[in-house]
């Protein structure tokens, strides 16, 4: 398989695994940029993520034009992407969600910091974008270039921003990581929802526990690959994953994504 139809795949079951662990729904996506072409990246048309296939993936430049001129529909807030992969040189993947766990910490004061070891790899700070700020009243999304561009400049070097009212976007050096970042993101934020609701004072992870996450981590050992390789079973595209050392699939059965293996394990 070409590294580009390799790419195509890991970003169809990127926004599997994304939808079948209740990270998006109708709503919400996840790109990834062209690996040898750093001015464009990949994104699904206006599909549901659990929907989507390779022939749904679509090509755009930096300011969210398809590079294909009468293609299907494209997602209205595409601009979320275009917007960090120009300003964050470091991006390869990025996921645009709504997941409810993560709204109350865009309406208050109470800042998102990670509590939970998975959830380390969102980093110590969580800007919070309010698109209020410079564009007054609008219905909220991201619907322009420049709106785009300013919810990159409030992310700024961190992996994470929140988006008040909306959701969140964050931003990573691959897809596993995009996606582990964003599966892990509202666990972390139920966690310590949880712990403000018992009260008392909250012990936040340090900076030296993050930091020592951060050197234990790699995208592709084999702690890490297991969660993908899971997820993506547990989503039906298990047939479709690879290893990038290998190029093999290691699933060859897809994966019965049905309630009774669900309930089985209860
Ligand atoms: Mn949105």
């Amino acid at each position: 398989m070409s590294k580009l139809k390799t790419l195509i795949n890991d970003l169809v079951i990127a926004n599997r695994i994304l939808a079948n662990e209740d990270v998006v729904d109708a709503y919400g996506h996840v790109s990834v940029r062209h690996p040898d072409d750093p001015s464009r990246f990949f994104l699904a048309r206006s599909l549901a993520p659990e929907f989507i296939t390779p022939a749904d993936i679509m090509e755009f430049t930096l300011d969210g034009v398809p590079v294909k001129k009468g293609g299907p529909s494209p997602y209205l807030e595409r601009f979320i992407h275009g917007g960090i992969f120009e300003a964050r040189p470091d991006v390869v993947a990025v996921v645009h969600a709504h997941a409810e766990d993560t709204l109350p910490f865009g309406l208050v004061e109470t800042p998102m910091r990670p509590v939970i070891h998975s959830g380390s790899f969102i980093g110590a700070k969580v800007p919070v974008w309010d698109i209020a700020d410079k564009f007054g009243d609008t219905n909220l999304l991201v619907a322009n270039v420049e709106q785009g561009q300013d919810l990159a400049k409030t992310l700024g070097p961190n992996n994470v921003a929140l988006m008040r009212g909306h959701g969140f976007a964050c931003a990573a050096r691959s897809l596993i990581e995009v996606v582990r970042m964003s599966v892990y993101l509202p666990r972390n934020a139920r966690a310590l929802s949880g712990a403000k609701q018992l009260g008392g004072a909250v012990k936040y992870l340090s900076q030296g526990e993050i930091d020592a996450r951060n050197r234990g981590y790699s995208p592709y050992s084999v702690e890490t690959w297991r969660a993908w390789h899971y997820w993506a079973t547990k989503a039906g595209v298990g047939n479709m994953v690879t290893r990038p050392d290998t190029k093999v699939a290691v699933s060859k059965k897809p994966a019965k994504k049905s309630k009774t293996a669900k309930g089985k394990k209860k």
